[in-house]
């Protein structure tokens, strides 16, 4: 298989980064992960808009822009190297999901909002007594005349009011059933009244959210597809995410900065970049960069191709969020001591943003599913071993 880009592709990789360096700025492995600065996201989400970006793959009659696959995932590429938003669910999961199953009312709704990128959609999935074992979730949605109405508690998914967010909710429907029989998905504004917020900081700096349903009502036009078939709604977004993957083009842009740094600091009189232990460390971690991109491209190309994934989204979680605890650790024993302090404390930008990174890592091998989770499926659906 020849992995790298046509001529095409690599105009169109020249086209996207000159379009972030002048609505965006240069690329950093921090930017839209750190202080999320609404406004500013706003406008740069209507620009990237304006250019089709937000509908690549929808069919044509919503609206969908017809960039080939592999042009898709530059894109994706493109905007995590550079440490732009990009709502990549929306476009590659939500999108897609609410075209072939919403009703006429939610999409005539909900997909001019999210073309237009102004509409965030959060999961609620997880709820205190439920995370890898989704499907033992509690949340319950009794119907109701044209409607449900939702009692129960999410974790997690942080919904801003303010902004008319969207919380794609997982409710049991059908207590009796077997516990994968009896899910529905609904589409709940989460400004609706009886829809509770509150916000805790992570250990990496981000907040996240508990949501807690008192009486909601919810039309049952909000429901996605059929009712008590949710489980085959959150298996298709699974697929669909498998698709699309989390990127990790950021990484070469941290490796740079890391071997610049130990190009330009001494310690003990001695540059960094000339000490053994450093050699050796920057050696191998080059070479796990390259193969972290080298996993994405292979399986962007096999699944654009149309051939059978199955454990390799697992494979690059794993490998990737990983890798990035590595890079950032290194960079913390680059720096000393000073690396745990974090910008508040005032300490140089490099500093703190590394700081940043590595209380982040902890929280990415976490989302979407385990480290642990993730190396079950490579060893059930990968390897062909046998369930524990
Ligand atoms: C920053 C952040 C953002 C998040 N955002 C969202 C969101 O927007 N929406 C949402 O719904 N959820 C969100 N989550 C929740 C996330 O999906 C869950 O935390 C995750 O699925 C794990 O569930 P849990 O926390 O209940 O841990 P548990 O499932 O209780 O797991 C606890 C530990 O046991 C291990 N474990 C569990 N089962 C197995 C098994 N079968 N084999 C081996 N080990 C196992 C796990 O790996 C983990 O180490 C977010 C989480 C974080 C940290």
């Amino acid at each position: 298989m020849d992995y790298a880009y046509t001529d095409d592709e690599i105009r169109f990789r020249d086209e996207v980064r000159a379009f972030l360096a002048k609505e965006w700025g240069p690329p950093d492995p921090v930017a839209g992960r750190d202080v999320h600065d609404a406004e500013r996201e706003r406008g740069f989400m209507s620009k990237v808009a304006s250019r089709g970006w937000l509908t690549m793959g929808w069919p044509e009659e919503y609206g969908g822009t017809s960039f080939s696959p592999m042009e898709r995932y530059i894109l994706s590429q493109e905007m995590n190297r550079a440490g732009a938003p990009f709502p990549l669910y929306n476009v590659n999961v939500l999108g897609p999901l609410l075209i072939k199953f919403a009703s006429d009312e939610a999409k005539s709704e909900l997909l001019p909002r999210m073309r237009a990128g102004a509409l965030k959609f959060v999961l609620g999935y997880t709820e205190p007594e439920t995370g890898s074992d989704l499907a033992s979730l509690r949340t319950r949605a009794e119907r109701q005349g044209d409607g449900y109405v939702i009692n129960g508690q999410k974790l997690y998914g942080l919904p801003h009011p303010a902004d008319g967010d969207i919380i794609f909710l997982a409710a049991r429907t059908d207590p009796d059933a077997p516990i994968r029989k009896g899910i529905s998905i609904f589409l709940i504004d989460s400004s609706a009244e009886g829809v509770t917020v509150t916000q805790n900081r992570t250990l990496g700096g981000s907040h996240v959210g508990a949501t807690y349903y008192d009486n909601v009502y919810v039309p049952a036009s909000r429901r996605l597809g059929e009712e008590n078939e949710g489980w085959r709604y959150i298996r298709e977004c699974m697929d669909l995410d498998r698709v699309s993957g989390i990127p990790y083009a950021h990484f070469p842009v941290l490796f740079e900065m890391l071997v610049a740094f130990a190009a330009g600091h001494e310690r003990d009189g001695r540059r960094l970049a000339d000490e053994p232990w450093v050699i050796d460390r920057i050696g191998r971690l080059a070479i796990e960069v390259e193969a972290a991109q080298l996993l994405q491209e292979m399986m962007a190309c096999k699944v654009y191709a149309g051939a059978e994934v199955h454990a390799e989204s697992s494979i690059i979680k794993a490998y990737c969020t990983e890798l990035e605890s590595r890079l950032t650790e290194f960079g913390r024993e680059l720096v000393g001591e000073l690396a745990a302090l974090t910008t508040e404390a005032g300490v140089d930008e490099f500093i703190g943003r590394l700081n940043f990174l590595s209380r982040l890592n902890v929280a990415m091998t976490i989302v979407g599913g385990t480290n642990e989770i993730q190396r079950n499926i490579i060893a059930l659906q990968g390897l062909g071993l046998p369930r524990g």
